[in-house]
């Protein structure tokens, strides 16, 4: 999109292309062990739980909590127009972490963002095959 002025992240063909296709039809994908079962994120071609080559891809619900949050006060390229922001790492329902921009929190009233709040994920369209994953706070 024009209007998308932020880094735009690269799918890599071998590793993270399921989480991008995913990304672009609106769903979160997760690669999940079929051994120990277990969910990783960020996506990798071994499982960091057992060490097992065997992963596949799962729809994942988009649903998760705030697992910890840091306002940010400076940044950088299109990043510097949204100062301030809060960055915050959720844990998703499926077991695994990942980092993101907060969307839906008053970023310059800190204390109004609570640590375990629920979240759910929506995507933005950054180019016309990358859509990123961004959390907002629904409670
Ligand atoms: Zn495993």
């Amino acid at each position: 999109m024009a209007d998308y002025n932020k880094p735009i992240p690269e799918a890599d063909p071998y590793v993270t292309q399921p989480f991008w296709d995913g990304a672009k039809d609106g769903k979160l994908m997760l690669p999940r062990c079929t051994d120990c079962s277990k969910v990783h994120f960020y996506p990798r071609i071994i499982c960091p739980h057992c060490q097992s080559f065997n992963i596949e891809w799962v729809e994942a619900s988009g649903n998760g909590t705030i697992h910890t949050f840091a306002v940010q006060q400076r940044a950088f390229g299109g990043w510097a127009e949204e100062v301030p922001f809060t960055t915050a790492f959720i844990d998703m329902a499926e077991g695994a972490r990942m980092l993101t921009v907060l969307r839906g929190v008053d970023s310059t009233n800190p204390q109004s963002i609570k640590i375990g709040s629920k979240v759910k994920v929506e995507f933005e369209k950054a180019s016309d095959d990358i859509s990123v994953p961004f959390w907002r706070v629904v409670e």
